[in-house]
């Protein structure tokens, strides 16, 4: 084969390498860590035992995950004994929800609100269709504006018989946070089980179980650079569930199957790491998302945030654009050419981004502004330098929208942005 002169391959390489793509799409999922990754390693080669085995390899694997259900309880101030690994976070949804119905021995009644992920709102859904009749009554609290829940509503709620109440902590498509304390605090008092989805909060704000007062907590190891296919739900002690995958018995026999070791091991390593750092990590990310709020306010005036100003996931910002809503897939493409991954909505849902967000519709968006959402999430390995070039990126790739060339000249953006021939 000719090895001769570099070709252009070699120029995108290098190109690549002066200019490497900006990930901003943390909340879809992130980057393995590198202490994550060297964590892992013995358990992917040598130390391949069955933690279930009596010998020497078995008995390795068996430590290995008991230090990392130590790891992962001590990031939410749990027990060890209360942490049970499942295979993802949808997974440990399904248990919480279905495990608490079928352990009441009743069809049941859950309560939960109208902007859970799918991995609660398609499980609301299965109790209700499924298996007994009647099925379970399924109730969604509403939501404000900017996606908070009412304690007024769930009190009208708990005044009939409740199996559980099921409220996200943090939301993955506005990155509104649930006031869980209050919530679950006024569910414990109605003696009534408390579920929280902390799929996306973990790892990025303080959780405590026992401040919180909530009996079930799900954890997905992919969203706190860990890796992907690894979840776990936190069961207090005394809690009634039933499993929902039935087999050996492994996890107190409420998840049966040979557990996933190197990938339990990685998710005690991340969960470690990530309450390490938590503190200065929301600090850097909060900073980082008040320069874009700050910087889309000044060269996009059109633009609008949606979520919580206050009450939110530190790194994480969800924006529109007055008048060019039905252009966020475009406005995605044309980032992602130019070298920064975002996301139109949840990552779950971005086959379907042109749809309105159901989130921005519970919120009380109108159906035009609900199709609009661009999610910008940032992480542990972006930096100063990311933000700053997307800053620069961004109104660049708002001026190849189809807007009217009156409404671009209304715009201040910086001249080197304005491309030449942009509006062609
Ligand atoms: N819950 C929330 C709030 C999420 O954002 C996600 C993933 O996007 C899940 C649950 C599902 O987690 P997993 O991808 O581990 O199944």
């Amino acid at each position: 084969m000719f090895l001769g002169r570099a070709g252009p391959s070699a120029a995108k390489a290098g190109e690549a390498l002066m200019n490497p793509r900006i990930y901003f799409d943390h909340s879809a999922t992130t980057p393995l860590d590198p202490r994550v990754l060297a964590a892992m390693g013995p358990f992917l080669g040598g130390a391949f035992g069955n933690p279930s085995s009596l010998h020497q390899e078995g008995r390795a694997a068996r430590a290995a995950i008991e230090t990392a259900r130590a790891q992962v309880a001590s990031l939410i101030g749990a027990e060890p004994e209360e942490i049970i690994f499942t295979a993802s976070g949808t997974e440990a949804d399904n248990l919480a929800l279905i495990g608490a119905v079928r352990a009441s021995g009743r069809p049941g009644h859950v309560v939960t609100t109208s902007i859970e992920h799918a991995a609660i709102l398609e499980t609301c859904r299965f109790l209700a269709d499924s298996g007994t009749k009647p099925g379970t009554k399924i109730t969604r609290l509403p939501v404000d504006s900017d996606g908070l829940v009412g304690p007024e509503s769930l009190l009208r709620a708990l005044q009939s018989n409740v199996t559980i109440v099921s409220v996200m902590a943090a939301n993955n498509v506005v990155g509104t946070l649930q006031p869980i304390e209050e919530l679950a605090h006024l569910t414990k008092l109605h003696g009534v089980l408390f579920h929280t989805d902390a799929v996306q909060a973990a790892g990025k704000i303080p959780l405590d179980v026992n401040r919180l007062h909530v009996d079930l907590l799900s954890l997905s190891a992919h969203k706190l650079h860990g890796p992907k296919g690894v979840g776990a739900l936190y069961v207090r002690k005394g809690t009634r569930l039933s499993p929902i995958v039935f087999g050996g018995g492994q996890e107190r026999g409420l998840r049966s199957a040979t557990e996933n070791v190197a990938g339990i091991v990685g998710f005690g390593a991340a969960a470690a790491i990530a309450r390490e750092e938590l503190a200065e990590e929301a600090l850097r990310l909060a900073r980082f998302r008040e320069q874009i709020a700050a910087e889309l306010r000044r060269v996009l005036p059109q633009s609008y945030l949606f979520g919580h100003p206050v009450h939110r996931l530190p790194g994480h910002l969800s924006f529109g654009l007055r008048g060019q809503e039905r252009e966020v897939g475009k406005l995605l493409a044309a980032l992602d050419g130019a070298g920064v991954a975002v996301s139109a909505g949840s990552a779950c849902s971005a086959n379907h981004s042109s749809e309105p967000s159901g989130v921005l519709l519970a919120m009380g968006f109108d159906p035009e502004r609900a199709r609009g959402l661009l999610r910008v999430s940032l992480g542990r390995f972006n930096t100063q330098k990311d933000v700053d070039r997307f800053l620069e990126i961004l109104p660049g790739a708002v001026v190849t929208l189809s807007v009217s060339r009156d409404a671009v000249a209304e715009l201040k953006f910086p001249s080197a942005t304005l491309a030449a021939g942009a509006l062609a």
